[in-house]
């Protein structure tokens, strides 16, 4: 297998020389000439149970399938070390259709699981919009929240799903793959393993390799890495892979939640840089940490590059680098952390990660408003991510905005 670097520049592209074509084509038909009644009555059938077009099916309608969106899911798939991938409008899109994918029935038949709601673990911490999510019961399931630890005591033997986050957002814990995954199969055995990788993007982190059954990104971060486009993708990994992917399908088919293909291009497009872009971002993210550690205003600083925010040793292990998102707490609580976002002028103060500019944000306020209160993260804490800016110039700007909070 080519390494890493080089596939993030050809994945999702091997028939584009005999297309006679150098870049990806795009394609917007919302909808497609069918030959006869029969045939595409066929096609119908199958996209919208889940399974991809053969050669001779014709695509029915882009809310089933999308050819250019196929071009970013086959490439993620193989970035993710994954069997295959499926992509939503956005991250949220894609975790809601995990969810829903859990209560259909395997005949496709959402009936005969209706009424019996899903158990479902969340491991916090988790992205604000996931904690949300789960913890309304909005979709039919039901979720015992927990913390890495005690995941054990939680789990049933009737869960359906485990959802973890390393590094989490905004506190950047890091949680062990290989215990959560070694812990749930002994102890809920028909539970699926689901890590978000939106912080770590495949080039830190490969969770599928680990036995993870399910990878999910906010592909909004990294993966587009220049804050416009919004989407969310789910790569599927190990025994249930193929079954999984379809069912993810199906529920898209149904719910109408599939990837615009302008999007898919865009992402596509951000692959072949990501690892450049992971890396280099990385290295700014050391500096700026190291940086603000020195600086009288900042109580704490949360950065898995730090020895004390990697108790367990998993970046060099579980991950190849620390990444290039931080959080910090400022002196002076949470008035202290508006004035600092309020007085940055090169770094934007605005929600979102993952792009070539650095972000600010409070987290409490913003990203992680509906969290309830036991597991909201801390008032002075701000979530910073660090962008492709020169670190001089971004630790220029985190120290005026901080000696203007004093
Ligand atoms: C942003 C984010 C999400 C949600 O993704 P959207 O694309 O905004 O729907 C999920 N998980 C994490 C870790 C995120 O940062």
């Amino acid at each position: 297998m080519p390494a890493f670097a080089t596939r993030a520049v050809h994945a999702g592209r091997a028939d584009l020389n005999d297309l006679g074509l150098h870049v990806p084509p795009i394609d917007l038909s919302t909808t497609n000439p069918l030959r006869d009644v029969l045939s595409g009555g066929d096609s119908y059938e199958q996209l919208a149970s889940g399974g991809l077009p053969g050669d001779e099916h014709s695509h029915v309608y882009a809310r089933l399938w999308n050819p250019t969106v196929a071009r970013f899911e086959t490439a993620l798939a193989e970035l993710e070390e994954g069997e295959q991938a499926v992509a939503f409008g956005s991250g949220m899109a894609a975790l809601t259709a995990v969810l829903l994918g859990l209560r259909e029935g395997r005949s496709g038949d959402a009936s005969t699981d209706a009424g019996t709601l899903a158990h479902v673990v969340g491991v916090r911490t988790l992205y604000g919009g996931t904690d949300h999510l789960l913890a309304t019961g909005l979709l039919g399931t039901d979720t015992t929240f927990t913390r890495p630890d005690e995941l054990a005591a939680v789990l049933r033997s009737d869960t359906a799903l485990v959802v973890v986050e390393t590094p989490a957002n905004p506190t950047l814990d890091l949680v062990d793959l290989a215990v959560v995954v070694r812990t749930v199969r002994e102890r809920a055995p028909r539970a699926v393993v689901l890590v978000d990788n939106t912080f770590a993007t495949p080039v830190l982190q490969r969770p599928l390799s680990l036995g993870v059954d399910l990878v999910m990104h906010s592909a909004t971060k990294y993966l587009g890495g220049h804050g416009d486009v919004i989407g969310g993708v789910i790569a599927t990994g190990g025994p249930r892979a193929g079954e999984m992917a379809v069912r993810l399908r199906r529920v898209r088919a149904i719910t109408g939640a599939i990837l615009h293909p302008l999007g898919a291009y865009l992402l596509h497009r951000g692959l072949a840089t990501l690892p450049i872009r992971v890396r280099a971002q990385s290295e700014n993210a050391a500096k700026v940490a190291e940086g603000l550690l020195a600086h009288p205003q900042i109580a704490r600083v949360y950065y898995p590059g730090l020895a004390e925010c990697d108790p367990l040793g998993l970046v060099g292990r579980q991950m190849d680098g620390p990444g290039a998102m931080l959080s910090f707490q400022v002196q002076g609580g949470y008035d202290a952390a508006c004035r600092v976002a309020a007085s940055v002028r090169l770094v934007t103060h605005a929600v979102s990660l993952g792009g070539v500019d650095s972000l600010i944000q409070h987290a409490a306020s913003l990203t992680h408003r509906p969290v309830a209160g036991e597991a909201k993260p801390h008032d002075s804490l701000l979530r910073l991510s660090v962008g492709l800016e020169d670190p001089a110039d971004i630790l220029t700007d985190l120290t005026q905005a901080l000696d203007a909070s004093a």
